[in-house]
């Protein structure tokens, strides 16, 4: 009888456990969501911190969204601006949370422009909005971690490896569900493989071709298809009239004809540069959920536009 009992109680006691919560999950950006939800399956619940429509590289936190990052089992970082100032808030917040770098493993990568010769200093008071922080904005250029290129997801081959890391992680904390985690990891570095020979296909003949963008956020992309990213902002602003009048020459020269832009910012410099060159701003976006279809349209895009 009290056998019985005790094997009800163990059973009951059993049924939470194999039904558990989800592991909650924190990114930074969508496209890690749809990686760490290929990999964890049912067994995650991820929130990307930064909402659809918003700039990543001047986000930070909401007070809700510290108090939610208490619940989080992992958080996944990629780079962008606000971790490194919000790391240590967000480790108090929740110190027993593991904490996972997306970029590890990965090739660091400068943005271009940001070793550049300052020119645009040297046009100071005339620029348009407050460039008065120079002093300040110089000595973090020259700091080691700036400059570096937080995109890393725009290559289907790193997102393998991204892959990998993140399975290891949720392996960690849910190890009783570790086949699962295998199974859809390497379902998942299967497809990107798909993605890859569909994007090279794609690009089949654009080797070497230069595209002009208004934010670089498709670096890792040009690197991996053989690719060369020209982009219009300068170190995260709108550019100063020198770089622009030679970017314009540059398009012209070159017979560039479009200029991509992405969703979460506004392009006015832009929608300048398309002006005289007698081109287009085309929107492409660094940031889908939908990762695969997206990027094949990046591709088909970048494809299609044309240029040296
Ligand atoms: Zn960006």
């Amino acid at each position: 009888m009290w056998r019985k009992v005790l094997t009800l109680a163990f059973l009951l006691w059993l049924v939470p456990v194999a039904g558990a919560e989800p592991l909650a999950v924190f990114v930074s950006v969508l496209p890690q969501k749809t990686f760490v939800e290929r990999v964890g399956g049912g067994h995650v619940k991820v929130t990307a911190l930064i909402r659809p429509g918003s700039n990543p590289h001047t986000y930070e936190p909401t007070p809700q969204q510290v108090a939610a990052l208490a619940q989080a089992a992992l958080f996944v970082r990629i780079g962008m601006p606000y971790e490194d100032a919000w790391m240590p808030r967000l480790r108090t917040a929740n110190p027993s949370m593991m904490v996972l770098d997306g970029r590890e493993g990965l090739p660091p990568r400068r943005v271009e422009g940001h070793d550049h010769e300052h020119e645009d200093e040297a046009e100071g008071a005339g620029a348009d909005h407050g460039h008065s922080g120079h002093a300040d904005r110089d000595m973090v250029d020259h700091d080691e971690a700036e400059g570096l290129d937080p995109h890393v997801w725009t290559s289907p081959p790193l997102v393998a490896v991204m892959a990998r890391g993140i399975r290891d992680a949720l392996t960690r904390l849910d190890p009783g569900h570790a086949a699962d985690f295998a199974a859809n990891q390497a379902a998942f570095a299967a497809e990107l493989e798909t993605l890859d020979r569909a994007i090279r296909a794609e690009l089949a003949g654009a080797e070497g071709r230069r595209f002009l963008v208004y934010h670089p956020a498709w670096g890792y992309f040009a690197d991996t298809y053989g690719l060369v990213q020209v982009p219009i902002e300068h170190q995260g602003k709108e550019p100063g009239a020198r770089s622009l009048a030679a970017l314009i020459d540059q398009a012209r020269a070159t017979g560039i004809r479009v200029i991509f832009v992405q969703p979460q910012l506004s392009p006015k410099a832009a929608e300048q540069v398309a002006r005289a060159i007698g081109g287009r701003v085309e929107a492409i976006d660094p940031l889908a959920a939908d990762y695969g279809d997206n990027l094949l349209r990046v591709a088909r895009a970048i494809g299609a536009a044309g240029g040296p």
